[in-house]
């Protein structure tokens, strides 16, 4: 039987750049992965010889002194081929025919959007400066004492929404800046106005692509891992924790085998790792029925497209369209609902070319929209799904050439997934796209801490404070902290 220091499931970002940062503090470690490749969310997937993204399209504030260039310089992962996108557009907004173009820069984003709705200025400005207030704070959460205190301040206890109308009182201009919504669930109840500012901050500051696709992140990040002497073992997931006394012993994994550890981490959904923990007199079944009924974000439909060769130009920005105005509403989609919004992205050529080979198109879909599927295998799903799929994919493609005409002709081949697909492939309760919905009312039931009641199994990833690159970058710290002292990265 082998044993480490710490044992880490899911080989997700959150997982292995808890890896990284143990394994840098000389710690032995081991990362266990169902799948058979790493990344989680970031993986990539591969037909008739070509590549396509899951769950990456763009980051946030990856510039030189920037949080998450910090953080990525801390694992080497600025190394990579990142690619800037467009300083004076990276996302392009239309909502009913109306385009707002989102640019770099605190005051230069609220002067932009000043220019369309010129009697909103101030308020513009006193938006932005709320946004920089949490982002230039994040540096303070690398402490897990400050942390918590940096995560029940006011603006994780304010409402998003309820932000909004104080400062814009302008109903489309409230639309306008909230249009890059398929990044977070735009809930106007319950969405934290923390969540909505470090991401759109990060954002603002400056935004990127990556040459080659997102799956290269977690590949780097497991590489290095090893190099540093850690075990990122893949096609083998952890099946139950072991107890103890009083604490964690080990874990079985899926092919019979035990790894003993002195901590453990557990990078997937808190509710399947409360199935990890099935009959363990360590949880008390009140812990362990608030896990399993936390209420999820919403699932993602997703179309990838494989474009003919020199048919689409290159667009150095994502595109978010909307037929509707009520995009605080589009996460509450009816299962079956017509598509009334979608993001459209697509990769930075490799071929040398002016021309993208990879479009996605992205759209909301409730978990209800699939859930008579559940249960069935991947591929084995039957007619009626596939059918269900097929009609989706039109939709969204109908709804993308109306603002992209020619865009249909230009597709070779086409792919989907469905929250069903996630929750196969990354055990994510819900198919849902950012985890546990943390609700701005009741912070004390829905914002995970890395600590469990179990003293040596630490929690770490998306469902916990906050989802995205960065988001869980941050969490990973946090994580860890709790083994090693604080690692601050801004300051190493
Ligand atoms: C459609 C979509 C688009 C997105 N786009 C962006 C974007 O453009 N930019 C951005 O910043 N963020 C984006 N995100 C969010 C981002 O991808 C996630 O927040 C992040 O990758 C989550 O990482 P994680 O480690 O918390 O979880 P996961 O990625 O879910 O990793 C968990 C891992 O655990 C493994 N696992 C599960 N059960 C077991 C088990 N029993 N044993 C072993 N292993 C197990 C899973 O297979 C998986 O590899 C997107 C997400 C989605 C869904």
């Amino acid at each position: 039987m082998s044993r480490y220091d710490v044992l880490i499931v899911g080989a997700g970002l959150g997982g292995l750049e808890c890896a990284y940062i143990l394994a840098k503090k000389g710690l032995s470690v081991c990362v266990v992965e169902k799948e058979t490749q790493v990344g989680g969310c970031l993986q990539m997937f591969r037909r008739r010889g070509h590549a396509f993204d899951t769950g990456f399209h763009y980051v946030g504030g990856l510039g030189d002194g920037e949080p998450l260039g910090r953080l990525f310089s801390y694992f080497g992962l600025t190394e990579l081929p990142w690619v800037r996108m467009e300083a004076e557009a990276f996302d392009e907004v239309t909502i009913k025919g109306r385009q707002y173009l989102y640019a770099n820069g605190f005051d230069n984003f609220a002067s932009r959007m000043a220019d369309y709705f010129p009697r909103q200025r101030d308020a513009l400005r006193r938006y932005v400066r709320t946004l920089k207030e949490v982002y230039d704070n994040i540096e303070h959460s690398f402490d897990p004492r400050s942390a918590e205190d940096v995560y029940t301040q006011s603006a994780f206890a304010r409402p998003a929404y309820g932000f909004l109308k104080e400062v814009l009182a302008d109903d489309e201009a409230i639309d306008a800046v909230s249009g890059a919504s398929l990044k977070m669930e735009l809930d106007p109840e319950t969405l934290p106005l923390y969540i909505f500012a470090q991401i759109n901050a990060s954002f603002i500051s400056s935004a990127w692509r990556l040459r080659g696709g997102g799956g290269q992140i977690c590949e780097h990040l497991a590489d290095s891992v090893r190099r540093m002497g850690g075990t990122v073992m893949t096609g083998c997931g952890a099946a139950a924790f072991i107890a103890g006394n009083d604490r964690l012993s080990a874990v079985r994994l899926t092919n019979g085998e035990l790894i003993e550890a002195g901590w453990f981490i557990s990078g997937i959904h808190p509710a399947a790792t409360m199935r990890l923990l099935d009959g363990c007199p360590l949880i008390r079944r009140v812990y362990r029925n608030r896990i399993t009924r936390m209420e999820n974000t919403t699932g993602m439909f997703t179309v990838n497209c494989e474009m003919q060769e020199e048919a689409v130009p290159y667009f150095n920005r994502n595109r978010y369209i909307y037929e509707t105005s009520d995009i605080w509403k589009l996460c509450r989609r009816a299962a079956g609902a017509p598509v009334e919004g979608v993001m459209v992205s697509c990769q930075p050529p490799e071929d040398g070319t002016p021309f993208t080979r990879n479009i996605d198109i992205l759209t909301t879909m409730p978990w209800a929209e699939v859930e008579q599927w559940a249960g069935t295998r991947p591929m084995k799903r039957g007619e009626d799904y596939e059918e269900m799929k097929r009609g989706r994919a039109e939709e969204c493609l109908a709804f993308a050439e109306r603002y992209m005409p020619g865009l249909r002709d230009a597709v070779k081949h086409i792919y989907t997934s469905t929250p069903l697909t996630y929750a196969d492939y990354t055990a994510t309760a819900d198919g849902s796209a950012y985890g546990i919905k943390k609700d701005c009312n009741n912070l004390m039931y829905t914002l995970l801490t890395p600590r469990t009641p179990i003293s040596n199994l630490l929690l770490t990833g998306q469902n916990l404070n906050l989802h995205g690159i960065l988001g869980v970058s941050m969490t990973s710290f946090m994580t860890c902290a709790w083994i090693t002292g604080p690692v601050n990265p801004f300051k190493e």
